[in-house]
């Protein structure tokens, strides 16, 4: 079958079976004019649900201590010359201020699963942040814990939880990660973030080591059954400090057409160009936009920190990509005939 069939297939159908999915992503990993095709066709499906505009999130990374050492992360709790730092609260509180001025109505709280925020100090957190902007989805992103953390912080006001599952494979999975951790437990705090009312965000590194391309058939699959608000995928870049070090980074091509295949599955979910994409190549979240992705998340935490949360080596988290820069980032939008729309960007069903 050729691939023109199987994008047809895939654009009408909103899915495919495993071999033909697995067809299709080969031939557009290695073959430009297929990525072109589908690029196409997810850019016309996102711009029909969400018209020439993209959603901007403020990121604030406020701690990069984390009690897990996943072999891919710059923050991995034996990387002992990450530089710490963690925000106080009213720091986190001033970097929503700023943002809220800068026109964000989404503030995504993320960082390492640091135990020194209690489940109460965070719900304090989170509850404060409501009160100064009622009007703001509040987005987590802190990692695994109980259904009753992940309920007292729902409870406080939080919005939305982004977890990636990084990869649907149990063997992969232990390839990436120390024993501890485990895809039954990612996927058990994903099904109780859904089950507890939260718009839930999964995703996975491309290229990660050791995935095939039947793992990214297996993700697809995962997120399928699933069926997340949004999807957060960018390409794994190596830090210098962890045992992935030597690894070689995902790719533009398999990154972009990840983000296509996944919109034309998916057509109202929330999928941003991440920076990880920005890294790997100067236009890469313009590229990711016109392939398919709707949001943006600029970096709003103190500009003393921002290059010590290094998850991977040469992290953007200057020009376009800092909240403050925010008119940078719409002239580069335009560039490509898009505009930033200034809203909480809630996932709406059709
Ligand atoms: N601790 C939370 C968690 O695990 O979900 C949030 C922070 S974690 C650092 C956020 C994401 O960064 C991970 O889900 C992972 O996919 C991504 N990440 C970590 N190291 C990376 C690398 N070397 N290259 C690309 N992405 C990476």
């Amino acid at each position: 079958m050729t691939s023109k069939l199987l994008i047809q297939q895939l654009y009408t159908e909103r899915q495919l079976p495993r071999a033909k999915m697995q067809m299709l992503l080969t031939d557009a990993f290695n073959e430009a004019s297929v990525r072109d095709e589908l690029a196409a066709l997810a850019r016309q499906t996102a711009q029909s649900v969400f018209g020439a505009k993209i959603y901007i999130r403020g990121l604030i990374e406020f701690t990069n201590y984390c009690r897990n050492n996943c072999y891919y992360c710059g923050i991995r709790r034996s990387n002992t010359s990450a530089v710490r730092y963690h925000l106080s609260k009213a720091q986190i509180l001033d970097c929503c201020r700023q943002g809220y001025g800068l026109g964000f109505r989404t503030f995504v709280l993320q960082g390492g699963e640091d135990l020194s925020y209690t489940d109460t100090a965070m719900a304090e957190i989170i509850a404060s942040i409501k009160e100064d902007h009622p009007e703001c989805a509040i987005t987590l992103s802190v990692g695994e814990r109980s259904y009753a953390t992940y309920k007292l912080w729902k409870d406080a006001g939080a919005d939305r939880y982004l977890l990636r599952h990084e990869t649907a494979s149990a063997e992969h999975y232990a390839q990436l990660h120390p024993a501890a951790l485990t895809l039954a437990n990612r996927k058990r705090c994903l099904y109780d973030l859904k089950a507890l009312g939260y718009q839930v965000g999964t995703g996975f590194m491309v290229g990660s080591p050791f995935q095939t391309t039947a793992d990214i058939v297996g993700d697809l699959a995962f997120i399928s059954e699933l069926q997340p608000q949004m999807i957060g995928i960018g390409p794994f870049i190596p830090h210098h400090a962890t045992p992935f070090k030597d690894y070689t980074p995902g790719t533009l091509a398999q990154t972009l057409t990840l983000i296509s295949v996944l919109r034309l599955m998916f057509p109202n979910v929330l999928l941003p160009a991440t920076t990880a994409l920005g890294t790997i190549v100067p236009d890469g979240r313009e590229q990711g936009i016109l392939a398919g992705a709707n949001v943006v998340m600029p970096n709003l935490s103190p500009a003393d920190v921002r290059e010590n949360y290094l998850l991977y080596d040469n992290k953007l988290c200057s020009g376009a990509e800092a909240a403050e820069a925010k008119n940078d980032l719409a002239v580069r939008l335009q560039s490509i005939g898009y505009t930033i729309e200034e809203c909480r960007g809630d996932y709406k069903e059709s």
